[in-house]
């Protein structure tokens, strides 16, 4: 197939947009007699114009020979070989040598494609066999997943190379599978979750069948191997319009497969446990727009916390609880569950616990509390979460800029400690 070309003139792509390190390996790559494309994100942020996070690249030169190269050359990756051309100690360019069909994870694949029984000559074994294989750029641009994603920059004359149409995609701010979404959300049911990100993250539509497919796949995101989950919910929780994300989660179905017992949870509590849990999505986009980033477990102490927090509440009606052990209970049992599906590091759900346990103890301005509540390792997240309910219920107010700001009277090493803490969080009046 013939690609569609797009001449500098009629795009956006400009070379001052693109990392120095970034142009410096194309056209040594391209001085090499190799074709030398900027790929994937980076051509799609910046055709959006946003600026991109990196810089990707594909080429038709090979590993070994991208290391013939560069001298600063690092090849890494056990199934695909990847090249990373070194510029410093954490800073490099990642090269990949163009290759044919998907990166679907093979024992996924093959179990849903049996559940499925999806008719395709590519079956799980097929996939397998020829998974590793190098490929064409036209084949490279095919296995990637969303159009959008898979426009060519030439560094030899400048130009966009399309073969899927996705440069009208991003004009019309169109998200759309390359190929069958139902097939290729069963060779990788990660990709329903990059759907959803992108579409939210980027502002895009998803294209009808796109979005359809997502509510008929969604039970194979079961599959899917529980440390990439961890590592896409992350993504998830920080892409900028995570309120987004939780509205699409619920309308695809997806939330009750990805947070089982939170989607349960969320439908016997339609009002106020809906808007709380919406409400704690949207407080990662407010933390994010005001430059404050949050670490892992206070965003899921805020996205769980309207159901930990009721979960708590059953445990200590129940009676056998005392205030914080019910907290600690509650984040404890709920994550035992989730981790079988996503996994979370046990630090995190420690954290999470300790986030909600010391909740009660914002009540309590006697110096004695004060002084053992600064002191523990979880007060900062702690003192965000309360941030966040303080927000939500348009409460506390006062107690959150005492807690946030009071001089605490406490005695000169505990003193310094405070105050070598770092920046208290700001709110509005
Ligand atoms: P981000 O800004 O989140 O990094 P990205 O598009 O660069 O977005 P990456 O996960 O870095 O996403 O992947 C780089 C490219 O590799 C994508 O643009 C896409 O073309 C391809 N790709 C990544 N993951 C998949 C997948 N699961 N299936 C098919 N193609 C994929
Ligand atoms: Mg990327």
């Amino acid at each position: 197939m013939k690609p569609h070309i797009t001449p500098r003139t009629h795009h956006t792509i400009s070379r001052n947009l693109i990392s120095p390190e970034a142009l410096k390996v194309l056209y040594r790559i391209k001085e090499n007699g190799y074709l030398a494309f900027l790929c994937g994100g980076c051509v799609r942020d910046i055709l959006l114009g946003r600026e991109p996070k990196d810089f990707d690249l594909a080429t038709d030169a090979r590993p070994e020979d991208l290391r013939k190269i560069f001298r600063n050359c690092r090849l890494v990756g056990r199934r695909f070989r990847l090249a990373h051309i070194l510029f410093g100690q954490d800073n490099y360019i990642e090269v990949a040598t163009f290759r044919a069909l998907s990166d679907g994870n093979e024992p996924e694949v093959a179990a849903a494609t049996r559940r499925l029984k999806v008719d395709s000559a590519r079956t799980a074994d097929g996939l397998i066999v020829r998974d590793n294989v190098f490929g064409s750029p036209e084949e490279d641009a095919l296995r990637r997943d969303f159009t959008v994603n898979a426009l060519f920059y030439n560094i030899a004359d400048y130009s966009l190379i399309d073969y899927v149409n996705g440069l009208s995609d991003i004009e019309g701010r169109l998200l759309r599978s390359i190929g069958d979404p139902r097939r290729r959300y069963v060779e990788d049911p990660v990709r329903m979750l990059r759907a959803i990100r992108f579409s939210a993250a980027l502002g895009l539509n998803m294209e009808t069948e796109t979005y359809a497919a997502i509510s008929d796949c969604r039970d194979n995101l079961a599959l899917a191997a529980p440390a990439r989950l961890f590592e896409e919910v992350l993504k998830l929780f920080s892409c900028g319009d995570a309120a987004r994300v939780y509205q699409l989660l619920k309308e695809t179905g997806l939330l009750g497969v990805l947070f089982p017992d939170l989607a349960e949870w969320v439908a016997a509590h339609p009002g106020e446990g809906d808007a709380m849990t919406a409400a704690g999505f949207a407080y990662l986009d407010t933390c994010r727009r005001d430059g404050r980033s949050l670490n892992t477990a206070t965003q899921f102490a805020i996205v769980f916390g309207a159901f930990h927090e009721d979960l708590a509440a059953a445990l200590l009606a129940a009676g056998d609880h005392t205030e914080t052990g019910a907290c600690m209970d509650a984040v404890e049992r709920h994550f035992a569950g989730l981790r079988t599906r996503i996994m979370t590091p046990r630090s995190v759900s420690m954290d999470v616990a300790h986030i909600m346990a010391l909740q009660p103890r914002f009540a309590d301005r006697r110096p004695g509390n004060v002084n053992r509540l600064i002191r523990r390792p979880s007060f900062e997240d702690a003192l965000e979460y309360y941030a966040f309910k303080s927000h939500y219920t348009r409460a506390n107010h006062e107690d959150l800029i005492w807690w946030s700001t009071a001089d605490i009277p406490e005695p000169p090493p505990v003193h310094h400690r405070h105050s070598s803490r770092s920046p208290r969080p700001h709110h509005d009046p």
